[in-house]
């Protein structure tokens, strides 16, 4: 183990989000002596604004392989770290500090709590509890090599840190705001590792079209939407959709966002949302007709709102050009056949997807083949370990990022801690 000297510390861990936290509690709960260094005041800055405050913390999904088949073709590199530090660890792990936990649609775990909070406090007592040295306002400005051993960790203030093992968890690029400004591919680089050029993933995707305005802050579950490229559909998902100022958002539109950015690169693509996919247009014309029935006496701009919520209502009129002040009785069936067809196939013109500055996360990272996943530690600094979002490695939204924290920082500290004893 290394001394008691002040700056000699047996793992230095550099970034303090989820996936440096879990590091630094790991190998500190082995025994070892760490340090972590974030250069923001506080530690978790994006960890508390996942799942829109409230942390979608993993995916319910409890078999490995059926987990990491979201991962596409990375799911080789997985296996090994995922077979060390899976759902069901993290599960207890949370649990049995007291977290507990809830499972949402699509299998997202969430704190009971409904709070982000609840995770960044069982961390922070993690390491608490294994005595790890936490310094904020530290950022590092460059890391320092000898041969293929990483010496020391330099901060702006100039002053070195030296450790046995470094971890270097400084995230991806995504939401710069909150840190992740990319300071770690920076270094890597230099030091030889390959790093595939970010680029915003699960993105926010923007829409022409003036009246998605007026809808923002509208959330709708169990919407179709379709994707055309010149008219021919591409793919359709069923999900939930958030609509925003400058077009829409919510998982489902995260998830569909990298093959969108993919068809943009072939020309226009439009998105159709259908209101009522579980019923086909016949249906939906005699609950319409139901709705005008009952409410025979009333104008449509005050009907339709049993139909579908009240903001979208009246945007839903205003495109179908009828009169809002048409009373029930008078609206016929070229009118409601209008009316059928949007809330079948409300079409959208996808503007392009919104940037880094909007994005979940980053694809694009360190290149897998230089990593040892077994211990993550890098092939070309036995005393390197990489972690989280730093990695190139793409998912969905799910839960499944937060989960890629967890493992690779656990796995991650258990071996920096076990390699300062060999
Ligand atoms: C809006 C939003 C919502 C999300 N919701 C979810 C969700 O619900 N579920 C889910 O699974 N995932 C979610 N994600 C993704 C998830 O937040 C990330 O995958 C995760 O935070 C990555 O963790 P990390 O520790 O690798 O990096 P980060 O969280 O990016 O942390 C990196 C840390 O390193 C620090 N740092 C950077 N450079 C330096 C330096 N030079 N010196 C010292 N410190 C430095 C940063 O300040 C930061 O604290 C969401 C992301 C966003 C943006």
């Amino acid at each position: 183990m290394a001394g008691k000297d002040k700056n000699n510390w047996d793992v230095a861990v550099i970034g303090g989000g989820p996936a440096g936290m879990m590091a630094a509690g790991r190998a500190a709960e082995l025994g070892a002596k760490v340090i972590l260094l974030e250069k923001n005041e506080n530690l978790g800055k994006k960890l508390l604004i996942t799942g829109g405050g409230r942390c979608n913390v993993t995916n319910g999904e409890q078999d490995v392989r059926q987990l990491l088949s979201k991962f596409k073709d990375n799911d080789k590199f997985l296996f090994s770290p995922f077979s060390q530090w899976a759902v069901s660890q993290t599960l207890e792990f949370f649990n049995s500090r007291g977290m507990e936990t809830k499972v949402e649609p699509e299998q997202r775990v969430f704190p009971k709590s409904n709070s982000a909070q609840s995770v960044w406090d069982v961390l922070v007592e993690y390491m608490r509890q294994g005595k790890v040295e936490i310094h904020s306002n530290s950022p590092i400005n460059d890391i320092l090599t000898h041969g293929e051993h990483i010496q020391a960790a330099r901060l702006l203030s100039g002053e070195l840190i030296t450790a046995n093992s470094f971890v270097i968890a400084t995230g991806g690029t995504s939401r710069p705001e909150t840190g992740s400004t990319g300071d770690g591919f920076k270094w890597l680089k230099n030091i030889g590792h390959s790093v595939k050029e970010p680029r915003a993933s699960l993105v926010p995707i923007s829409i022409r079209n003036p009246w998605v305005k007026d809808l923002s802050g509208l959330s709708m579950n169990e919407i179709k939407l379709t994707a055309f490229q010149s008219n021919v559909k591409q793919f359709s998902v069923i999900g939930k959709i958030l609509f925003t100022h400058r077009g829409v958002s919510g998982p489902t539109i995260l998830n569909m966002s990298h093959e969108i950015g993919e068809l943009l690169k072939y020309g226009d693509v439009d998105i159709s949302l259908d209101l009522f996919p579980q019923i086909d247009s016949g249906q939906l014309d005699r609950e319409l007709q139901e709705v005008l029935q009952d409410n025979i006496n009333k104008r449509l701009k005050n009907t339709m709102k049993n139909l579908v919520p009240a903001t979208l209502a009246s945007t839903l009129i205003e495109l179908s050009e009828i009169d809002p002040e048409t009373p029930c009785h008078s609206i016929k069936r070229e009118s409601r056949k209008i009316l059928v067809k949007i809330l079948k196939d409300l079409r959208m013109s996808v503007k392009g997807l919104l940037g880094l500055d909007k994005a979940v996360i980053t694809s694009g990272g360190v290149e897998l083949t230089e990593v040892d996943f077994k211990s993550m530690r890098s092939r070309l600094y036995p005393n390197l370990y990489l972690v989280g979002d730093i990695l190139n490695i793409d998912r969905p939204s799910g839960g499944y990022s937060l989960q890629l924290c967890w493992t690779t920082g656990q796995v991650a500290g258990t071996h920096a801690a076990e390699s300062f004893a060999n």
